[in-house]
């Protein structure tokens, strides 16, 4: 019989200690990010189209220009395309540029410009796929929801699953979602730093070629870095020998 329960993370005394961890590791480790300092939907929803397939700090170059330019989803949705072009040239993927502006002028077109707080509903806008849903949600609202990017699929992957190395089936993706709503806390604050901090930890110490297990703050807990002990000695000697 197909079993229809929803994947959650077996012992909630790991997934404590999990976010206890990653939660003291981020109070000390986070990198102090301009997008990081907002609670503007506007604001976190240009940061996240940026963020797509982009490096932090080619972001944090442009970032603060196109808001000078255009501050608010009414002045984006009244630029014309190639103004919008104009100040996006330089980033790439220029269909996320395109899909910002179509989603300011029919938010904008309803005389009520601002953006939803639901995922559900975010979801229905231009160029706004499950991951930018829930970072809108959760970094903009402190909507209590997971966001899942490549980062956090990886460390939830090692973490919980053991390994990161099979592709990301559909029912894969589903299993990580699960886990990963089943681990962020349900006070909206406290969600808001969970999801930064799992996507930190994907950047800074849980990379996708070689993870920094012995500096992570999770390993105690962690499948995969438990059983990388010698590989990740290894890979440190070979590191300094360059
Ligand atoms: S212990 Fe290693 S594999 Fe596990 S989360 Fe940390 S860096 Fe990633």
């Amino acid at each position: 019989m197909a079993r229809t329960s929803t994947p959650r993370v077996r012992k909630p005394a790991r997934a404590q200690a999990f976010t206890r961890k990653l939660l003291a590791w981020w109070a000390r480790a986070a990198r102090d990010l301009p997008w990081r300092k907002t609670r503007d939907p506007y604001r976190v929803l240009v940061s996240e189209f940026m963020l797509q397939q982009t490096q932090v700090s080619r972001v944090a170059e442009y970032y603060p220009r196109f808001l000078e330019r255009f501050p608010d989803l009414r002045t984006l949705a009244r630029a014309p395309a190639r103004a919008v072009r104009e100040a996006w040239d330089g980033l790439g993927y220029y269909a996320r540029a395109r899909n910002l502006h179509s989603l300011a002028k029919s938010v904008a077109g309803d005389g009520v410009p601002t953006l939803p707080d639901d995922p559900a509903e975010l979801i229905k806008l231009p160029g706004i796929g499950p991951y930018t849903a829930g970072a809108v949600a959760s970094f903009a609202y402190e909507k209590p929801v997971p966001a899942v990017d490549t980062n956090v699929a990886r460390v939830i992957t090692r973490v919980f699953l053991g390994s990161s190395r099979q592709r990301l089936s559909g029912n894969r993706q589903r299993i990580i979602w699960s886990l990963a709503a089943s681990l962020v806390p349900k006070n909206g604050k406290r969600a808001w730093k969970f999801n930064q901090a799992v996507m930190e930890l994907g950047a800074l110490i849980c990379v996708a070629r070689k993870p920094r297990c012995p500096e992570c703050p999770v390993r105690p807990l962690c499948r995969t870095g438990k059983s990388r002990r010698t590989d990740a000695a290894g890979e440190n000697r070979l590191s300094k020998s360059r």
